[in-house]
């Protein structure tokens, strides 16, 4: 018992323990990484995303196009003060991710994918929702209770099995539940519209992953069940809250951006 109380108060110094109210679903749950340590984690975690998955594209305009899409839709989030930062990381699977703290990559991989800005916003957007609706954190605490529960003979545990692992091996990992999914999509679709865009990016997006997963299995679709019944419900979603299809499609600007620049970048060497 003693352990168990020497533990727990050595916990709280490295997590904030506790309830915390959910900024999406408005409901108290208990997460172990409060929104400030998730960020310094997040920080630690991005220098090595950029080294162990790729590196991140050299083009000041795309990335800084790509940062003002991500930004526009981080901006009418329910967690607009956060910091997200969004960048493009040279890698030919066809990806997008959220790390801990608000780090959102999408590879040049899914990027050669999609054709307009509504597209890379609903991907983004779906990202950010991701975070908002605090998964990450929810899936870190689990992560951590399993930990815990196997090596409690130290309370060190916590900090150094979240460095010893690769940041690879963690991400293929962190895997979200359908419920989540649907909620990502449900939240993401909210903030495309919010931010000005056309829904209809959405529904682009996830027809796009389906006709790839036809052709080749894909990295978004291994932690991202199937397009399919998704794309049911994200119209359900469209038709149920009245979104007007009448927002910002964003193709040409895409292409200028995005599709031009990627042709004059030289493409690094792949991991
Ligand atoms: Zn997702």
């Amino acid at each position: 018992m003693r352990f168990f109380i020497v533990f727990i108060i050595s916990l709280s110094a490295l997590f904030l323990v506790g309830c915390q109210t959910n900024p999406v679903t408005g409901e108290t749950e208990f997460v172990i990484i409060s929104p400030e340590r998730e960020k310094e984690m997040g920080a630690d975690y991005a220098k090595e995303v950029e080294k162990e998955l790729g590196k991140s594209v050299q083009d000041v305009q795309l990335q800084n196009y790509i940062s003002s899409v991500g930004q526009s839709v981080a901006k009418v989030s329910h967690m607009a003060d956060y910091g997200f930062s969004y960048k493009a990381i040279d890698h030919n699977s066809v990806n997008a991710f959220a790390i801990p703290g608000g780090y959102i990559y999408i590879t040049t991989g899914m990027l050669k994918q999609m054709n307009n800005e509504a597209q890379l916003a609903a991907v983004l957007g779906h990202e950010t929702a991701h975070v908002t609706a605090r998964h990450i954190a929810n899936q870190m605490t689990r992560d951590l209770m399993i930990n815990l529960g196997l090596t409690a003979a130290s309370y060190r545990v916590p900090t150094t099995a979240l460095r010893v692992a690769g940041i690879v091996a963690q991400l293929e990992g962190m895997s979200f539940t359908r419920t989540q999914e649907r909620q990502a999509d449900q939240v993401g679709l909210d903030y495309l519209v919010k931010a000005g865009y056309t829904p209809n990016g959405m529904i682009e997006t996830m027809e796009i992953l389906e006709r790839q997963s036809e052709s080749k299995p894909i990295e978004f679709l291994s932690t991202h069940p199937s397009p399919e019944n998704r794309i049911e419900l994200i119209r359900e979603n469209i038709f149920n809250n009245r979104y007007s299809t009448s927002g910002k499609v964003g193709a040409e600007e895409y292409s200028a951006n995005v599709i031009e620049k990627l042709k004059q970048i030289k493409p690094q060497q792949q991991k």
